[in-house]
């Protein structure tokens, strides 16, 4: 049933891809969002109902989409954006503070998930972004976020402020923010290495209003929000990369298969054999995780419940992750460093999801409190 989701996902993909080769950013977004990916009831695979619950619809959809050949960074912000913003806020939301956003669904408005600073990343309590409540019950905000995905092109940020100064756990709150507005100042895009289709920036707020029903859930209540994001980020964000490993692990195959060595094929070598059998079991791990992760999800239970095995699923695929295009590069020989060989696959994406979504040895620490060790950041 998976399957037949992400063939016929994929097979959409490939159609909207095709029709856009070449188009912006957005365009490309808009292009894939109308096959319903980031709908909030995404469609079951054509034809006939799928019996997939949501999540594991649109876990399938991201696969397909990435299996179809969009770029990492283009996957990577669709699965940013449909699993570490939409889901999280579903239940927050009121429909109508959701209707008030636009076309989310439709790909007409792009969301940014503005938590970091140039002063502090992995420590949000760190933050100085400040939300002043004023009389009239809205608020003012003040200060800057760096290193936010989707930043320089993004319409609408969840971004988390201080509005209070102690360092507590209800110090923080959350806001959805217009950034169309001349209050925001945004960077040009950053020149970064990683998932280099989705631009990041920096985005500065100098005293925006903020009318009260722009505050997500109630005031003080940002940290506990954040750790319903970051708990979906964890279980699902590393869907992103399932599509472009199979694509990997495909041409590494066909590569090891037609290339001759010694007066044979490459993978009759069995130590070729056993490392493209190691790229199949990283991905066959990653697979089994993240979609284990969907299926509990689907079947409600709260990402809070799920944060410790959603730690330890995205160490587990974002070193795998590395590990498996480890192995294809080693295997590619010189290929592996010439662009338009083919046979070039991007080492340092798979890298950088060693540090968003939490660092992994912060999580580790995470990992090894929760196991009872007195371990603390
Ligand atoms: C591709 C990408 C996309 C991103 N998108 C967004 C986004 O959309 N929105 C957003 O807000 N942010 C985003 N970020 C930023 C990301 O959330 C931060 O990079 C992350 O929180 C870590 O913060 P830092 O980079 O400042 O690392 P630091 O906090 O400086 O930590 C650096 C490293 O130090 C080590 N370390 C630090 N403290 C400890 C400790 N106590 N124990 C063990 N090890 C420790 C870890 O190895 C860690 O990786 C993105 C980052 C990347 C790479």
């Amino acid at each position: 049933m998976v399957e037949n989701a992400v063939a016929s996902a994929a097979k959409s993909a490939r159609s909207a891809l095709s029709r856009t080769t070449g188009a912006d950013f957005r365009t490309r977004w808009k292009a894939l969002a109308a096959e319903g990916l980031l709908s909030d009831a995404p469609r079951p695979p054509s034809g006939r109902a799928a019996g997939l619950g949501p999540v594991t619809t649109a876990l399938a959809g991201i696969e397909g989409i990435g299996l179809a050949g969009a770029p990492a960074g283009l996957c990577y912000a669709l699965a940013s954006q449909r699993f570490g913003i939409q889901c999280p806020l579903r239940p927050v939301l009121s429909q109508e503070v959701r209707h008030s956003l636009g076309d989310v669904a439709g790909g007409d408005v792009l969301l940014c998930h503005a938590l970091t600073e140039e002063g502090g990343g992995s420590d949000p309590l760190s933050m100085s972004t400040s939300a002043e409540r004023q009389e009239d019950g809205s608020y003012v905000l003040t200060g800057m976020k760096a290193f936010v995905t989707a930043a320089p092109i993004a319409d609408v940020g969840l971004v988390f402020a201080r509005t209070s100064a102690d360092r507590t756990p209800f110090a923080l709150s959350a806001f959805l923010v217009d950034l169309r507005v001349p209050e925001v100042k945004r960077s040009d895009p950053f020149r970064k290495t990683a998932l280099t289709e989705v631009p990041m920036g920096s985005l500065t707020f100098g005293g925006v209003r903020l009318a009260p029903d722009r505050l997500v859930g109630h005031e003080g209540s940002g940290l506990a929000l954040l750790t319903v994001t970051t708990a979906w980020e964890r279980a699902m964000l590393l869907s992103y990369a399932l599509g472009p490993m199979r694509r990997v692990l495909e041409r590494t195959v066909d590569w090891c298969k037609s290339r001759e060595h010694f007066g044979r094929k490459m993978g009759s070598s069995h130590l070729v054999a056993a490392r493209v059998a190691d790229m199949a079991l990283a991905l066959h791990r990653s697979r089994e995780l993240v979609y284990r992760m969907a299926a509990r999800l689907d079947a409600g239970e709260r990402p809070r419940q799920l944060a410790a095995d959603a730690a330890l699923t995205k160490i587990s695929v974002a070193e795998d992750y590395v590990m498996f295009t480890q192995q294809a590069t080693m295997l590619g020989g010189v290929r592996s460093f010439i662009e338009d060989s083919g046979l070039c696959p991007d080492l340092i994406s798979p890298m950088a999801a060693s540090t968003y979504a939490g660092p992994n040895d912060l999580l580790r620490v995470t990992v090894a409190r929760e196991l009872g060790l007195p371990v603390e950041n």
